[in-house]
């Protein structure tokens, strides 16, 4: 069984963002980038898969810039077979990139889709979902434990008040959630074994599939700055304090 994992290029997630200063959109010169945290967790789970039998090979797959090759690199470094880079400069919404995933799927017929449940950039939380529906495939999403058994797999899922357990029939599509591991580091030795493993380039035009945009943004703007706390005295004008605020 081949495992596709879909690796997003984002801004990493100990930048604090800075919007333009025409609210266009986040400022992104010189911002240090990395491999979507979902993501991440989603190339492990294909390796431990792999690692434990259940799959043959993992292939990692990215839409976006020519600098996304190096997304693609760390997910080889972690353990990824080989890497497909389809290279756009646009801005691709979870539609088109779901539309690409699908092409590439139907061409390599993988048994899992893995993907993260989010890009953090965005927070869109569709691309998985949208796949599995554009596919017509059963999908898993905001897994905490993935179980390969026989010619299903079982996806234990976040939800709220537990944990639901569903079984899917093969192919179909998972999202990984956070608790679900920890990803490794690359070791030294096997980022430089990455550099000689397979990339392959294409574009979305190769795939048919159009990645104008459909949405437009209006305004992107900074949070509302957070107003300065008080230190009261003692309990009695804390709790005359939350009355006249009206949340007590
Ligand atoms: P989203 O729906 O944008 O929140 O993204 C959910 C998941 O879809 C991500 O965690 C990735 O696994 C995958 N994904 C989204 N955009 C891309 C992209 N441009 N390239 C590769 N994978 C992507």
């Amino acid at each position: 069984m081949k495992i596709l994992v879909p690796v997003k290029r984002v801004i990493d997630y100990n930048v604090k963002p800075r919007v333009k200063a025409d609210g266009s959109g986040v400022d992104l010169a010189n911002v240090k980038m990395s491999m979507n945290p979902f993501d991440e967790i989603a190339v492990e789970e294909a390796i431990r898969l792999k690692e434990a039998g259940a799959a043959e090979e993992v292939i990692a797959v990215s839409i976006g810039p020519a600098k996304a090759q190096e997304t693609l690199r760390t997910a080889l470094a972690m353990g990824a077979d080989r890497a497909i880079l389809v290279e756009t400069d646009a801005e691709v919404e979870p539609l088109a990139v779901a539309k690409i995933l699908k092409a590439i799927a139907e061409a390599e017929e993988p048994g899992i889709v893995m993907l993260g449940k989010q890009a953090i950039d965005d927070d869109s939380n569709q691309t998985g979902q949208m796949l599995a529906a554009l596919m017509g495939r059963p999908q898993g999403t905001f897994a905490s434990k993935v179980a390969i058994d026989g010619d299903h797999v079982s996806v234990t899922r976040e939800v709220d008040g537990g944990l639901e357990t569903v079984k899917l029939a093969l192919p179909a599509i998972v999202t990984t959630d956070l608790r679900l591991n920890e990803p490794r580091y690359a070791s030294l030795p096997n980022i430089m074994k990455a550099k000689k493993k397979p990339l392959d380039t294409k574009t979305p035009d190769d795939f048919g599939v159009d990645v104008a945009p459909r949405l437009k943004t209006t305004h992107v703007g900074e949070p509302p700055v957070r107003q300065a706390g008080e230190i009261v005295p003692d309990v009695d004008t804390l709790v005359a304090k939350l009355k006249s605020l009206g949340v007590a």
